[in-house]
């Protein structure tokens, strides 16, 4: 019960990698706010939590909106009382060769990775500050080392590791650590939208997947709920502004 007395915020917790972080923080004693920008798998994530004997509270929330994020990080310590850990996990693709992307395309993952989780972090660090202790953690990729059709989403995932860095120079006098996870294929709606958008079988992609890694499987969402759990413990107290490939391989 690492967890015990801590109180989690996750944003993009109804689903995916989300939603087993939610669930692995609650699992160590944490009360958790699911903020989702859909109420039903939030509310659904936050009830099967509440059913197992843990205290969660789920939220509407889109990241790209100041106002949703201040009200549900307030709403979250109206609640539980404080709050100790941010897991900014809110995620979307657009791809699309560099010549075919459009506006919409770069501005709607722009929105989501780089401005949902600069709010979520100004949202929560006032908390975290006040009480001199707080761990963050962000969703990066392993295409922010480049990956082809993803122009918008390897620049954004790229920038919340150098945002990462920064962020643990500035806070670290706070008592907060700010880490980043970077996954490489985890099995989520996200990568099914992927094979369903190439007119792909998932099943044979993840297989053809799979013989590129040197584990050889694809990930699964609890592979990477259980490092932001590392990152969000005190065992990881000395740890700031690094970013962990989750990718089955020394190789992102
Ligand atoms: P997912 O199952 O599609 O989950 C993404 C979640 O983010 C969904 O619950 C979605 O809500 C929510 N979301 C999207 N836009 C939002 C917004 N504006 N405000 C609030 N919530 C929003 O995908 P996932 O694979 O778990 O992805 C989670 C994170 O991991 C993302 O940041 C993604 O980029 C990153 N990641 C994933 C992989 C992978 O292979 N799956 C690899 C590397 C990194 P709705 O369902 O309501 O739209």
């Amino acid at each position: 019960m690492e967890f015990q007395g801590r109180v989690a915020f996750v944003t993009g917790g109804g689903r995916g990698i989300g939603a087993a972080t939610c669930e692995r923080l609650a699992t160590g004693g944490a009360a958790v706010g699911v903020a989702d920008l859909d109420p039903g798998p939030a509310e659904e994530v936050a009830a099967r939590i509440r059913a197992a004997g843990g205290q969660a509270l789920s939220l509407t929330c889109d990241v790209t909106r100041r106002e949703d994020v201040e009200r549900a990080v307030g709403r979250v310590v109206e609640e539980f009382g404080r709050l100790d850990i941010l897991v900014a996990c809110a995620g979307v693709t657009r791809d699309n060769l560099i010549h075919k992307m459009t506006d919409d395309d770069w501005d709607s993952v722009m929105a989501t990775h780089l401005k949902g989780t600069f709010l979520a972090v100004q949202a929560a660090q006032k908390h975290m500050v006040q009480q001199k202790y707080g761990k963050i953690v962000l969703v990066s990729s392993t295409s922010a080392l480049g990956n082809r059709g993803q122009a918008n989403y390897s620049a954004a995932k790229a920038g919340l590791q150098g945002m990462a860095r920064t962020l643990a120079i500035e806070l670290g006098r706070f008592n907060i650590n700010v880490n980043v996870v970077a996954p490489g294929f985890i099995e989520t709606r996200m990568t099914r939208a992927v094979a369903e958008r190439l007119g792909v079988d998932y099943e044979q992609m993840k297989a053809a997947v799979s013989a590129s890694i040197p584990l050889g499987r694809v990930g699964r969402p609890e592979d990477v709920a259980g490092v932001i759990a590392f990152f969000s413990s005190d065992d990881a107290s000395f740890i700031t502004g690094q970013t962990l490939y989750i990718s089955g391989g020394p190789a992102a």
